[in-house]
Parts: C-alpha cells; sequence; structure tokens
C-alpha cells in the first residue's frame, strides 16, 4: 500500500483506537498516536497498534538529554517504525532522541500548524531546520496548511521526508500540501470523527494517487 496517509488518532478511547486500526491499517501509511492513548493505556498501547500499521509516536519530545533518551528508547523498543520530537530545546537535545530512538524514524517539529506558532517557531524555522539536519533527523514536522512555509522548508532540505498536520480539520488540502514538498500528510478528526473511517481514507487515498501519478512524488518504505 502506498498510501501517504498518516492517521492521527487522537482519542482516550483505546478500543476505539485498536478498532480503527483494524479497519484502516491496510490502507494509510501509519497510525500516529498522541498523548491522550498513551496517558490511558501506556506505551503498550503503540505496540497494540503495530499489529496492524506502521505507528508514529507525537510525544514532541522536548526536554533536557537523559529525559529525552529514556522517553525515546522506550517508544522504539515497543516498535515505533517514527517518533516526533520537538528542535527548539537544542541541538544535545535532539540528538539524544535520535541516538536513544535507533531504527526508529525521528522527525522534527520546525514550525507548526497552529496560528500561535507565529509567535516564536517562525521566527527560527531556518535556524530549526539547519540543527534538525545537524542531529541527523529522518524527517520534518511542517504545516499543511501554511504552503508558502512549507515550500520554504522543503527547498531547504533536499531529500528529508516532511510530514504535514493542518490537513482537513485545519483548512489544508492533501494536493496543496504535496505541491508545496509534503511528502506524508497527517489527517486527524476529519477521518476518525466520519462516519465511514475507511471509506473517508479510500477517497483521500484516491485523489491523492491521481495527483501524485500526475506529479511523480516520492515513495517512502
Ligand atoms: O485532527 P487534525 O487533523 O487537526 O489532527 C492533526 C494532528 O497533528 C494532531 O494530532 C496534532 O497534535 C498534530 N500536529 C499538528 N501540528 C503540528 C504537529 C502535530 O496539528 N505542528
Amino acid at each position: 500500500m502506498n498510501s501517504k496517509l498518516v492517521v492521527a488518532v487522537d482519542v482516550f478511547d483505546c478500543d476505539f483506537a485498536l478498532d480503527l486500526a483494524r479497519e484502516i491499517g491496510r490502507e494509510v501509511f501509519a497510525i500516529k498516536v498522541n498523548w491522550p492513548l498513551i496517558m490511558v493505556r501506556g506505551s503498550s498501547i503503540v505496540s497494540e497498534l503495530c499489529r496492524y500499521t506502521r505507528v508514529i509516536c507525537d510525544l514532541k519530545i522536548a526536554d533536557i538529554p537523559n529525559t529525552n533518551s529514556l522517553i525515546a528508547g522506550r517508544v522504539s523498543e515497543e516498535g515505533a517504525w517514527g517518533v516526533i520530537s520537538q528542535s527548539f530545546p537544542g541541538e544535545d537535545s535532539l540528538r539524544a532522541v535520535v541516538e536513544a530512538a535507533g531504527s526508529t524514524r525521528v522527525f522534527s517539529v520546525v514550525a507548526m500548524s497552529h496560528p500561535g506558532a507565529k509567535q516564536f517557531i517562525y521566527p527560527n524555522t531556518e535556524e530549526l531546520i539547519d540543527m534538525s539536519l545537524r542531529a541527523g533527523v529522518y524527517g520534518l514536522i511542517a504545516p499543511g496548511n501554511d504552503y508558502s512555509m512549507l515550500s520554504r522548508i522543503r527547498s531547504k532540505t533536499r531529500d528529508l521526508t516532511i510530514m504535514t498536520p493542518g490537513i482537513g480539520a485545519q483548512g489544508g488540502s492533501p494536493e496543496e500540501a504535496l505541491k508545496n514538498g509534503a511528502d506524508l500528510l497527517i489527517v486527524g478528526r476529519a477521518i476518525y470523527n466520519a462516519e465511514s473511517p475507511i471509506g473517508e481514507v479510500k477517497k483521500l487515498n484516491s485523489s491523492i494517487s491521481a495527483f501524485t501519478a500526475a506529479a511523480g512524488n516520492k515513495q517512502l518504505s
């Protein structure tokens, strides 16, 4: 399955999340887990979801190197395909995530999709990208609803994988995000709140693959 969809499952209900993963797991690139599920079930929800698809842990890790290593090491042991870290705490903190994550791919946040991101993160995005490259991350998180920022980030990063939230509920369009440099599209509420999540996934997959076939976007493994 060559889907570019990463489905954010921001719920507290673990049974709902596992049923959803069973339903859509083969049709999506990955499921993204955030704090709500981990707060309720602990990190084992990651390995439970890994039975159905790749899992990306969106913990936005933002602490001192030692604490970051503990968190990244734990999600790696649970089998996560990827983990998301903040970059603003500094290069030593981000490097600690990359080292402890082992084969789990690290994505660092260099811009966010909500209005408040313009206060502190946007003015420092260029520096956060340079630092993320030096720390050896696999990919970046960039806003899928701010196309000029997204294409600026793309132009600075060559081959890094860019994953974009902000699609659907936050106003971004999948085609515009892909056109401006996204490789993977995070969609949460627009899928898990849909009457038929699998129907929504299939609809998005087919419009995205029609678009990428024409544009020749890269495939990930
Ligand atoms: O429901 P919706 O599609 O807006 O979900 C977006 C997901 O992406 C949420 O899990 C949110 O935490 C995450 N995210 C974001 N902006 C970022 C990084 C992650 O919205 N910069």
